[in-house]
């Protein structure tokens, strides 16, 4: 599968680079929230799974996506730990990737399927502003692909992720408060606007063309 999300990867799970400097997305996000985030913040999710699994060898060949699939066949001592810290390493791993300096853009299919659904590209960011406002506590909104090759914008809560209700991401914002307190302090929506700068959308592209093709 063609990501850089680690979900092809298995115990011992490791920490991928930041696809970019730490500075690259000022003004809109900065540089020591996403020192926080990426060092601090997605490191202990890895650590956690990895400690998790660490006495439990029969999961450590399963890759991070047939854990996020089959959560319901662990053992029930380490189910919850496994769903949100797996979840935790997958959401932050598509986080980080799907972040760039402005200046990206939507493949044409992608405008046009968005056009489509939504009306124009400036009404889905509308309708996406509201669903991430709407995430109550810690979560992600998403723009997913459903079994039926329809877009749809989802929430999930704490690290819940699509990939366990069987939904393909595109894009993502993670709206838990580590991601934008420092700058951003408890005002969401200015968070929000912000990351629309630089959410990247050369990789969203990329991201709707592996979702088609998954279902096909
Ligand atoms: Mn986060």
């Amino acid at each position: 599968m063609e990501n850089n999300y680690l979900l092809n990867t298995h115990y011992q799970f490791e920490l991928p680079p930041l696809p970019y400097a730490y500075d690259a997305l000022e003004p809109y996000i900065d540089t020591l929230t996403m020192q926080l985030h990426h060092d601090r913040h997605f490191q202990t999710y890895v650590d956690n799974l990895n400690a998790a699994l660490k006495d439990h060898p029969d999961y450590q060949s399963w890759s991070l996506e047939k854990l996020l699939r089959n959560i319901n066949w662990l053992p029930e001592e380490i189910r919850t730990t496994v769903k949100n810290n797996a979840g935790g390493v997958f959401n932050h791993a598509f986080y980080f990737s799907n972040l760039a300096p402005p200046g990206t853009v939507l493949s044409e299919s992608l405008a046009m399927a968005i056009n489509a659904t939504f009306g124009s590209y400036e009404a889905f960011q509308k309708e996406f502003k509201t669903k991430a406002l709407s995430v109550f506590g810690s979560g992600y909104a998403w723009l997913v692909l459903d079994r039926d090759r329809g877009l749809r914008i989802i929430t999930t809560a704490n690290q819940d992720t699509p990939l366990a209700l069987n939904l393909c991401p595109i894009m993502q914002i993670d709206v838990w408060e580590h991601a934008y307190y420092l700058k951003h302090y408890n005002v969401r929506a200015d968070y929000i606007d912000d990351w629309f700068h630089i959410v990247n959308l050369d990789q969203a592209s990329k991201n709707y063309a592996h979702c088609l093709a998954e279902i096909e």
